[in-house]
């Protein structure tokens, strides 16, 4: 039904209000329907807050009963927080409930749809599943594997490189991708960098208001739930003094002995002692953690060591690579750090999005499934 997919595309579009907000809970969205007409809309905004489905049927009120309900994803079944959406929905009286798709959590999938069917409501999932799954892919990820979802942020010339020889390497890009920057930083759990972007660059990696460049709702929530800034420091180089630390409280993944961690508490940050070999902190060991702390999305500012080593060993989900109408030439520094001796080493990546940003380009690329 054509109408089916014009209102999940509206749910959507609320779900995605709470892009910068909701982790560690995925973002929905819901509204209610009758009779051909909106009567209800919700969104989740941020986690111990209502469900997208109350807000919705709360809107509605007494007209639900009957109603047709549309949500992003299923609705929880199980006591979290609040209490389960299933029920209100059953509560209210709707007729039909139409799910973007199922609860990614494969102990849970299934299961409030099944309560709404056994209360006897028309049921139907998978209704532009796609685009549901896109906007959590994060929260999916670490529900089916129990891992976040990384992705690699780098900024390069039009020659594919970062930096000069020296390091010398602020702004190649303009103020549009540094805001675009900024809005990838918000979205995420946790913005991870390594120790020599710290100390050469003074990276504070914060979100800033000023630069985010959304409405005054959404930035007052992106900036209520800020990323948790991870620095891996696998030998403890980065003193405490730099401005990363000033800038507020961090993570800190060592493998170094863990000696030090009351002088990193004193500072108010965490040093989490990390497996790791030749002073370089085990990134799955590290991710693993993330997201059993509830980590989505990981994005990974860093310099060409860290990147590539994130892409030697197959974690990278994506890519979001800004390109500069520069030329930094040949004896500037290389996008990753990725030595590769034939060409049937090089990995595939698959394109997914290319657009301007200002006067750079962004380039979205994942690794290629046949690669
Ligand atoms: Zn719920």
């Amino acid at each position: 039904m054509n109408s089916d997919h014009a209102f999940m595309a509206r749910a959507l579009e609320l779900a995605r209000k709470g892009l910068y907000s909701t982790h560690p809970n995925p973002r929905v969205g819901c509204i209610i329907v009758k009779d051909g007409r909106i009567i209800g809309e919700g969104w989740h905004a941020k986690a111990g807050e209502p469900h997208a489905e109350v807000h919705a049927l709360r809107q509605a009120g007494e007209r639900a009963r009957g109603a047709t309900a549309y949500v992003t994803l299923e609705p929880c079944s199980h006591h979290g927080r609040t209490p389960p959406c299933a029920d209100a929905l059953v509560t209210a009286g709707v007729a039909r409930v139409v799910a973007a798709m199922q609860d990614p959590n494969p102990q849970v999938a299934g299961s409030g749809l099944r309560r709404l069917a056994e209360a006897g409501i028309e049921v139907l999932s998978g209704v532009l599943e796609a685009e549901a799954r896109a906007l959590n892919a994060g929260f999916i990820k670490r529900m089916e594997s129990g891992l976040p979802f990384v992705r690699v942020k780098l900024a390069m010339s039009l020659d594919g490189r970062t930096a000069m020889a020296s390091g010398e390497s602020k702004w190649i890009t303009g103020s549009a991708a540094r805001s675009a920057v900024q809005r990838l930083r918000a979205r995420s759990s946790v913005v991870l960098t390594g120790a020599d972007t710290v100390l050469s660059d003074d990276a504070r990696l914060t979100v800033r208001n000023e630069e985010l460049g959304l409405g005054a709702e959404l930035s007052a929530l992106a900036l209520g739930c800020p990323p948790l800034r991870v620095l891996i420091d696998g030998r403890l180089r980065v003193p405490l003094d730099v401005p990363f630390f000033q800038a507020g409280t961090a993570l800190v993944a060592t493998c170094a002995a863990a000696t030090a961690r009351d002088r990193y508490q004193a500072e108010g940050h965490e040093l989490l002692a990390v497996p790791g070999s030749n002073g370089h902190v085990d990134l799955r060991k590290l991710l693993v953690e993330l997201a059993s702390r509830g980590v989505n999305e990981v994005l990974v500012e860093a310099g060409p060591r860290l990147a590539g080593a994130f892409a030697r060993v197959g974690l990278v989900d994506e890519y979001q690579i800004f390109m500069a109408p520069k030329l930094l030439g040949s004896t500037a520094r290389p996008l990753m750090d990725l030595p590769l001796a034939r060409m049937d080493e090089a990995p595939s990546l698959k394109i997914v999005d290319m657009r301007a940003v200002g006067e750079d380009w962004l380039i979205v690329a994942v690794p290629s499934p046949d690669a």
